[in-house]
């Protein structure tokens, strides 16, 4: 059996307009998985975009004098929809999820949303970093415009290291490699091994704060960082396809289980719950 995704969005998150939940959870009664968690984004952090830089259609609405903000998570709408596909699959496990962006530059929002919960999977994660000319945010694939791809992967672990230092109302890490999805074609390849001190810096700190990390599948999971993830102390593991359609939902799963067993991971006897060490 395929492990559960822990990592999804529908059309409750405001970047996902092809989501769907309903047929989220058909397609997870297809693939037979155990169970799916929608994850929606609350995006706490604006964008600052340049003039000339390309900008979505789907997105214009959500600029003003060059500013991107997100919209809030509409929970009703959200929670009204979780509550009617539970009702028409209860054969599904559904299980309510939030995936909060830098949670620890915005404690009280964050707080405030978890206090609207619950959420059986809070899941936390940075997709945001301080613009290069000191102009705000951008989201973090805009870093390599101005930056090298090192200095890039770098600050983005340590801004993880931080949310994990300053927040700590989260089950799960989401997408340690997360730059790594827009690394430039053009550079040399990434290689984990170049970044092995910063990871196992991350990745001790997290397992010290009893958390979980997530393997998301999007741009697989590098097997090096799960290994170093053994090595620091990691107790549990979590799929995540980070699907933003029913398409996507739990792809590249059967590789990254076989991998998390080879790197000393494996299901437990509850087929919903997080994988523990072997
Ligand atoms: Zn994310
Ligand atoms: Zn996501």
């Amino acid at each position: 059996m395929l492990p559960p995704d822990n990592h999804v969005h529908s059309q409750w998150s405001w970047d996902a307009p092809a989501g769907s939940m309903e047929d989220t959870c058909l397609r997870a009664l297809e693939l037979g998985l155990p169970s799916v968690a929608f994850t929606e984004h609350a995006d706490l952090t604006p964008w600052t975009h340049k003039p000339d830089e390309e900008v979505p259609d789907a997105w214009r609405p959500l600029l003003a004098e060059g500013v991107l903000t997100p919209p809030p998570l509409d929970l009703d709408g959200y929670r009204e929809c979780l509550a009617s596909c539970r009702e028409r699959h209860p054969e599904l496990r559904i299980l309510s999820g939030i995936e909060l962006s830098e949670p620890h530059w915005h404690t009280a929002r964050a707080e405030t949303l978890l206090g609207m919960g619950p959420f059986e999977r809070v899941l936390a994660s940075i997709h945001s970093a301080p613009a290069a000319d000191g102009s705000g945010f951008t989201e973090v694939s805009r870093q390599y415009i101005d930056q090298q791809p090192d200095k890039v992967v770098r600050a983005y672990l340590s801004e993880t290291m931080r949310l994990i230092e300053q927040f700590a109302a989260f089950d799960v890490l989401a997408h340690i490699d997360y730059p790594v999805r827009s690394w430039p074609a053009d550079a040399r390849p990434y290689d984990p091994d170049d970044f092995e001190d910063e990871y196992r810096d991350v990745l001790r700190c997290l397992a010290t704060a009893d958390k979980v990390l997530e393997v998301n599948t999007r741009v697989p999971l590098h097997r090096q960082v799960l290994a170093w993830w053994h090595e620091e102390g990691g107790q549990a593991i979590t799929f995540a396809s980070d699907a933003h359609d029913p398409g996507a939902l739990a792809r590249g799963f059967r590789d990254a289980a076989r991998m998390a067993e080879a790197s000393g991971f494996r299901p437990g006897p509850d087929p919903h719950a997080f994988w523990g060490r072997s």
